[in-house]
């Protein structure tokens, strides 16, 4: 009998896949097994200022209670990106118009003429009378490969890229307002390989991929190398080049352009999963270009998110998984100096953004 059942046990097994051939990659989430330091920062060690978020609440009710998270976790400000013009911009400015020094509201840019002889006319038109409303900056301006955007909205200005001339008098106008632009250019790098074994980052989103066959979509290289001519030919003004110009898997183009061009920021927004995997090159990084680099989350208004975000800027934890950015490595702490921290939460948005 104890035979039988040795047999129909193995026979079972044999029968089913398991260990590594039944589990898919999507669904591969270790946890850490070590008894190391586990550090919770419930609350940022200094003052901080959130660069880069958007529009997430959808009652005045949802506004007040990210107001008491930012209070609970050190946030004395959030930029949010609104992407929006017209009615729909003014409509925000009502919501958050009873916490104006907790919110700095950014807006979209009007592209609807694109193709017309009005459109830079247009453009600049709004933009003046947005600022009149109270806007402090212009984003989340975008080109992830077949024109220039605004996130969103649905309307697209295709084959209109960054360094095209029709954007001269946006910039122009930006710089004579005081009015920096966030730029979003291309996506992470790993979206541009093949979506094969080899794909460092597919575990992370398998289905984001950029189709390179698509007619018009520009590559990688080319749109930060237009992103790269624009803040060349704009000295003037002000860019704020988020998720690291998407170059966090090659830093050294980000110093490249930071060392050229004073008038370029980047914002470390929703790039978390991709650096905490790298951080003793992060730390020196953050270290070398403290005064240019500003926080940013661009993911939420949860009070989890923003502790996770702390961790990894200040402690020296490793190897611990971070469910809030959806990254299937597991991350590790930067460590960075209280000079680099203190810059880059706060102080850097304060010198230059004002
Ligand atoms: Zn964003």
């Amino acid at each position: 009998m104890k035979h039988f059942y040795f047999l129909a046990a193995a026979l079972l097994v044999g029968s089913m896949a398991y260990g590594q051939d039944a589990i898919l990659l999507k669904d591969y989430t270790p946890k850490s097994i070590y008894n190391i330091q586990q550090t919770r920062v419930e609350k940022a060690k200094y003052p901080v200022i959130d660069a880069h978020s958007h529009d997430y609440p959808t009652t005045r009710e949802e506004v007040a209670q990210w107001v008491k998270t930012m209070d609970s976790k050190g946030i004395e400000k959030t930029v949010v990106l609104t992407g929006y013009t017209g009615a729909s911009f003014d409509s925000i400015v009502e919501v958050y118009a009873p916490y104006k020094d907790r919110f700095d509201l950014w807006c979209g840019l009007d592209l609807s003429d694109y193709g017309k002889p009005t459109f830079a006319e247009k453009a600049v038109k709004e933009l003046r009378r947005c600022h009149k409303l109270g806007a402090k900056g212009v984003g989340e301006v975008t080109d992830k490969g077949l024109g220039v955007y605004v996130a969103f909205q649905t309307y697209m200005a295709k084959g209109l890229h960054l360094n095209d001339p029709l954007m001269t008098p946006i910039y122009d106008v930006c710089a004579e307002l005081n009015m920096p632009l966030n730029i979003h250019v291309a996506e992470p790098y790993w979206m541009y390989l093949p979506a094969d074994k080899n794909n460092d980052g597919m575990m992370n989103a398998g289905n984001w991929k950029i189709d390179l066959t698509i007619p018009g979509m520009q590559t990688h290289e080319q749109l930060v190398a237009q992103f790269d001519d624009a803040v060349a030919k704009h000295p003037k003004t002000l860019f704020v080049a988020c998720h690291f110009i998407n170059c966090s898997y090659d830093l050294s183009i980000v110093g490249k352009m930071l060392d050229k061009y004073p008038n370029l920021y980047v914002d470390i927004s929703a790039r978390f999963g991709e650096t905490g995997s790298i951080p003793r090159h992060m730390k020196k990084f953050y270290t070398r270009y403290a005064d240019r680099i500003l926080y940013g989350t661009d993911n939420g208004m949860s009070p989890e998110m923003y502790e996770m975000t702390f961790r990894i800027l200040e402690t020296d934890d490793e190897h611990f998984y971070a469910p809030e950015f959806h990254y299937h490595w597991n991350l590790s702490g930067f460590d960075l100096p209280d000079e680099v921290l203190r810059k880059v939460y706060r102080e850097n948005f304060l010198r230059v953004i004002k």
